[in-house]
């Protein structure tokens, strides 16, 4: 096993045992429901945003430990950003998951998200791994529920 895919086992694991920002965020003036119904997993993502700013961002829900892990890191990715920098990383995500980004070559923002890199070859994960960053980029469009379906 390669020192990365261990890296990221470690990760996937800590974060699924131990979510960051797992809760219902009482501050929140924005959230939205993301479902994968390949997968079963489903989210609700809260962000309280100010003046442009992502003061506060939770999560809430059950789903695979892919789906669990990466919203965890995706919380604590966002948080204090501004909805075009998190909109980036987002954008930024989908294309190293999807490989149309190579994350060593080209400049990113994403810094340990890169450990999720390895899902772009197992497409059916590619839905867990970024559930959470369409429910986000949904939250920030104010639109309530998204499925991974379509
Ligand atoms: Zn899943």
């Amino acid at each position: 096993m390669s020192e990365l895919s261990e890296l990221y086992q470690q990760v996937i694991l800590d974060h699924n045992k131990k979510p960051r920002n797992f809760r219902k965020l009482e501050t929140a003036n924005r959230s939205a429901e993301g479902y994968n119904p390949l997968c079963g997993d489903q989210l609700n993502i809260y962000l309280q945003v100010e003046d442009d700013q992502l003061k506060d961002v939770s999560f809430e829900g059950s789903g695979c430990a892919i789906s669990k892990a990466s919203a965890s890191m995706m919380t604590q990715a966002v948080k204090g950003k501004s909805k075009q920098e998190a909109e980036l990383i987002f954008d930024e995500f989908h294309r190293m998951v999807t490989g149309r980004l190579n994350e060593e070559k080209e400049p990113n923002q994403l810094g340990r998200l890169t450990i999720f890199a390895g899902v772009r070859d197992f497409p059916v994960r590619v839905k867990c791994a970024t559930l959470a960053w369409h429910t986000l980029h949904a939250a920030l469009n104010n639109q309530p529920t998204i499925s991974t379906e379509n």
